[in-house]
């Protein structure tokens, strides 16, 4: 009898030990997700076995756009329907729109280049940096040309820019092969900005730059020099994409990151098809709502989170990089 009893004391204290043991767990979720700050939206499960996935991958492929510099004010001038001043981007952003306007078009690109240097890199450009140097299998595609990444000190052979970079700049005639990296603000004094006027913004007349004070080429001297970034209808320079090419024949792809990017222009769509027929899991973050239209994007057993890079992308990371400041 009292074996008995002993033995339902026993059963009951496992059972009891069991509750206890739920209740732990979920206490340690609910710290979880209280010390992760994410959107109430996300389910503690999928981040959970997000961090356990990441845990155990290698080789780790991440595609990186506007919605990862956000957070550190960089403007997004979207393709279509992005307007600077009262110019359509598109038109900025093109070659025939270089070579209409040389001075427009440098006034515009040294305005961006100004932002992006007083921009510091944000938590998230820190955290993917941090990944680079935990897990050497790690490759990041970035279409940000602000040199936030690299700000962040991301391994440069851990950084692929398929968009160029507003801080290389070359030669615009195609026989001279000059291209340096330039970091100098202003590129050249005819465009210094002026102190007490934000020339992004239209109320303001912009004035008129001479071609001759234009950034030049120093070895064919009569060539205006061009940002070294990719125009629209410009092909992502070759080099850069035979790199790519190289890291994805290495073969299977365990994760793919997609950061603040829709990504249903090719080429970036591309690689995320790519990942997947590698057999990666796909893990999203980004600002805006789920897109309907997004497949390339999406697909059953992805990971979405939703929210500002900044936030999200450290804490995604944790378990492997550690806290970041
Ligand atoms: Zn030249």
């Amino acid at each position: 009898m009292a074996d008995k009893s002993a033995q339902a004391a026993s059963r009951k204290s496992s059972k009891f030990q069991k509750e206890l043991q739920d209740i732990h767990k979920k206490q340690q979720k609910r710290k979880l997700k209280s010390s992760i700050e994410l959107d109430p939206a996300i389910n503690i499960d999928e981040y959970t076995a997000f961090a356990e996935h990441l845990k155990s991958s290698t080789r780790i492929l991440a595609l990186l756009g506007a919605g990862l510099s956000a957070a550190s004010g960089i403007p997004t001038f979207r393709g279509a329907g992005g307007f600077w001043r009262e110019h359509d981007v598109t038109d900025l952003a093109s070659p025939e729109g270089f070579f209409k306007n040389p001075s427009l078009v440098w006034q515009f690109y040294n305005y961006r280049r100004h932002q992006a240097l007083t921009a510091m890199p944000n938590r998230a450009h820190i955290a993917l940096a941090k990944l680079a140097k935990q897990k050497p299998g790690f490759l990041a595609i970035t279409q940000n040309i602000d040199g936030l990444s690299e700000q962040a000190n991301h391994s440069p052979s851990q950084l692929e820019r398929i968009h160029g970079s507003l801080f290389e700049v070359r030669c615009t005639n195609k026989a001279c092969e000059f291209q340096e990296t330039n970091y100098t603000d202003p590129i050249v004094p005819a465009l210094q900005l002026p102190e007490d006027q934000d020339i992004g913004d239209a109320n303001f007349p912009l004035r008129e730059v001479p071609r001759a004070d234009l950034p030049h080429c120093p070895k064919c001297v009569d060539s205006l020099l061009r940002p070294g970034i990719v125009l629209f209808g410009e092909a992502v320079p070759q080099p850069v994409t035979e790199r790519i090419g190289e890291w994805l024949d290495k073969g299977q792809i365990d994760l793919m990151l997609v950061i603040g990017t829709t990504a249903i222009v090719y080429p970036a769509a591309g690689y995320i098809h790519i990942a997947r027929v590698n057999h990666a899991r796909v893990a999203v973050v980004d600002m805006e709502v789920k897109d309907g239209d997004d497949v390339q994007r999406e697909q059953d057993g992805d990971w979405f989170f939703q929210g500002d890079a900044s936030v999200i992308v450290p804490e995604l990371l944790k378990e492997v990089i550690g806290r970041v400041p």
